[in-house]
């Protein structure tokens, strides 16, 4: 049977790990792919669970050596997808998750046309910028780099599959089951 690659893009502080974090709960047939990259892990995330945190030169050994799927600097932090990832779910015969910035999904799309892009808006940009303030993770500066993504973002959501609204957790958890069962029935 195909094994279908979904890629999960929004703005920061969307809550887009939150509403896949409740999907894959209760779908877990479904692998995550982890990422690598160079940012400081934020209390409470482990190595190899959240992501691979790795140094630049790391990084830029990965890229010379073509390990990367996709990657992308995102707020002045490198974020790249292993090839090994992909590949190691294929050979569980799993479905794919990619939680991944909006430059990497468009590069995803680029080289695997079959995979599905979901975008998760913010119910409207105030909203988003309280959630990101909300967080207490990041300093104003980064809020800041962050906020000016968000504009760029939205402009790449337009050649995205799919967009989820996450006004209401329950009702986004609900709403991106109902688009990857659909797109499952699909052969
Ligand atoms: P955070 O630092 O908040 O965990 O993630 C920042 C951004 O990087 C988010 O939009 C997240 O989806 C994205 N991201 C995480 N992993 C990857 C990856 O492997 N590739 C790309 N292109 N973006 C990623």
């Amino acid at each position: 049977m195909n094994k279908k690659l979904f890629v999960l893009s929004g703005s920061s502080g969307v809550g887009k790990g939150t509403v896949l974090k409740g999907f894959l709960e209760k779908n877990p047939n479904f692998m995550l792919s982890i990422s690598c990259t160079t940012r400081h892990p934020r209390p409470g995330e482990v190595d190899g669970v959240n992501y691979f945190f790795i140094t630049k030169e790391e990084f830029k050994n990965c890229i010379e050596n073509n390990k990367f799927l996709e990657w992308a600097e995102f707020a002045g932090n490198f974020y790249g997808t292993k090839k090994k990832y992909i590949n190691q779910c294929l050979a569980e015969g799993k479905d794919i998750i990619l939680e991944i910035d909006t430059q990497g999904a468009l590069q995803v799309k680029k080289q695997m046309p079959e995979a599905i892009l979901i975008f998760i808006c913010p119910p409207s940009y105030e909203a988003l910028e309280n959630r990101l303030r909300g967080r207490h993770t990041e300093d104003e500066a980064t809020i800041q780099k962050r906020l000016q993504q968000v504009k760029i973002e939205l402009e790449r959501a337009e050649k995205f599959d799919y967009k989820i609204v996450n006004d209401n957790l329950d009702d986004a958890i609900k709403n991106l089951e109902e688009v990857i069962k659909g797109e499952m029935q699909k052969c």
